[in-house]
């Protein structure tokens, strides 16, 4: 029987609920492509648990699995609370300390020391996701802000605080943060996504860091803040893959304005062949319960037909009751909506002054025979990821197959839509061996059968595996 897969990636995060062999290993089967370990939470050596898990999982199942380490980044918190919870009412005039004290209901308290100075009177200070809203009246400027409650309720320990009217001093990357990239570079993880990330130059210090260590980690910058839409171009230009964090990004701007963000965001990142993730509640009341509702059902959906290369889920799958079922639901939408046809064959072809411009083209047309041929798969060679990823950013039909020498990108591409990677080592092959090898491995593993068309994107001479210059178009 032909082996299929969908093209739109599932990434679960990784928490009580999953970080063990067997219930990893019962995600991955039902469909998880990554998992994304959150460095808000859990220790370094839980971590390095579930890192050697997933490459055992890899090496018993046959997959390519990869992980994304998320950096808490900038995150502020209040400390902690007079007896785990104090309640604010609407009206009340209050401060807002930065001292890491004890927070009562009159004096709260943040670990951030940098607030007093960073806000301005007016200012919005959200709590706890929004639930709580604070308005600014004045500030010392130093350790103290008068603040008016504007939206009361319950206060509990080291909750986040967002403050979306205010330009945060606070560096992209924190100590802990420095600490924990480390950490996840020295345990070759394939991805890091940065949180808050706010312009390009983020993501060139993270990029320089990675590089420093000598190692070829991509970059995912979360979009969650207003300062990150108004930077959407150059950081687009400047990171790897994109994350719709709707978590953040629903608290920090107006959360009615997110559905038409996403779009944009997502339309930007296709264009520019660059992978992007739709993220957070995406399946949120399976935390409790069996099914989706309806509304979850077709916000994973539409994400899929928005064009989102991956759909992540967060507490879900790390915290709730249902992850395998969660998973199940999640892929037989991505399925259903993959059948329809509606997401294929967005092809573009470049501008003649853009880079790489011969090997754009080739890519262009080779994904407009696949479609006018009704190919089954496009074959194609990667040391860079380029080709994959600027094969996948036309969204063909046909099934997408890289083969690399380098087990890094080989998981790495397991997060780009549509794209099935292979390792292949033979350095010295001819062009022809090659091409007649990846079909007989393709075959052995049940991708190809008798009568299948195959689009090969390749490069001659052979040893120039840099740019894409050749198409071939065969029958199997
Ligand atoms: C988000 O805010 O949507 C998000 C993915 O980030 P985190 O879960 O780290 O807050």
């Amino acid at each position: 029987m032909e082996v299929t897969f969908n093209k739109t990636k599932i990434i679960a995060t990784v928490g009580p609920a999953s970080n063990n062999h067997e219930m990893l290993t019962a995600l991955v089967k039902e469909g998880v492509d990554v998992f994304r370990l959150n460095f808000s939470h859990g220790k370094h050596e839980d971590h390095a648990k579930v890192v050697s898990y997933v490459r055992q999982i890899n090496q018993e199942l046959g997959t390519t699995v990869c992980l994304m380490q998320d950096l808490q980044g900038p995150k502020i918190r209040l400390g902690d609370v007079e007896n785990g919870q104090v309640e604010i009412h609407a009206g009340d005039k209050i401060k807002l300390v930065c001292d890491n004290s004890v927070s009562t209901a009159t004096r709260l308290s943040t670990v951030y020391t940098e607030l007093a100075r960073d806000v301005n009177p007016g200012d919005a200070i959200l709590i706890d996701d929004g639930k709580i809203e604070l308005r600014v009246i004045s500030t010392d400027k130093d350790k103290e802000v008068e603040v008016v409650v504007i939206y009361g309720g319950p206060v509990k320990p080291r909750k986040g605080i967002n403050l979306p009217d205010t330009a945060v001093s606070a560096p992209s990357l924190t100590e802990k943060d420095k600490e924990d990239l480390h950490f996840g570079l020295d345990n070759n993880v394939e991805w890091v996504a940065l949180s808050f990330v706010r312009r390009a130059e983020d993501i060139v210090d993270i990029k320089r860091i990675i590089a420093e260590r000598g190692k070829n980690t991509m970059v995912v910058a979360k979009i969650e803040k207003p300062e990150a839409i108004k930077n959407i171009d150059e950081i687009i230009a400047a990171t790897d893959a994109i994350m719709v964090a709707r978590g953040d990004l629903g608290v920090e701007i107006k959360a009615e304005d997110v559905p038409m963000l996403q779009k944009m965001i997502i339309g930007k990142c296709n264009k520019a062949g660059k992978p992007v993730i739709v993220a957070t509640q995406m399946m949120e009341s399976m935390i409790t319960n069996a099914r989706p509702t309806r509304a979850e059902t077709n916000d994973v959906a539409n994400a899929v037909i928005d064009g989102a290369d991956a759909v992540m889920l967060s507490a879900e799958t790390a915290a709730g009751a249902y992850p395998l079922e969660t998973i199940r639901s999640m892929s037989r939408t991505i399925a259903s909506v993959e059948s329809h046809g509606e997401v294929f064959n967005k092809i573009s072809f470049p501008n003649n002054n853009s880079g790489s411009f011969f090997s754009k083209m080739v890519i262009a047309h080779a994904c407009t025979l696949a479609r006018d041929t009704d190919a089954k798969a496009i074959v194609c060679m990667t040391r860079s990821g380029y080709t994959a990823f600027n094969t996948a950013k036309h969204r063909p039909k046909a099934s997408i197959f890289a083969f690399t020498d380098s087990p890094k990108l080989l998981n790495q591409l397991n997060m780009v839509w549509g794209v099935r990677a292979l390792l292949y080592e033979q350095e010295d092959s001819s062009t022809d061996n090659m091409l007649t090898e990846f079909r007989t491995i393709l075959t052995k593993q049940g991708f190809l059968e008798t009568g299948d068309v195959v689009v090969n994107i390749t490069s001659m001479p052979v040893t120039d595996r840099t740019s894409a210059n050749t198409i071939k178009l065969s029958r199997q």
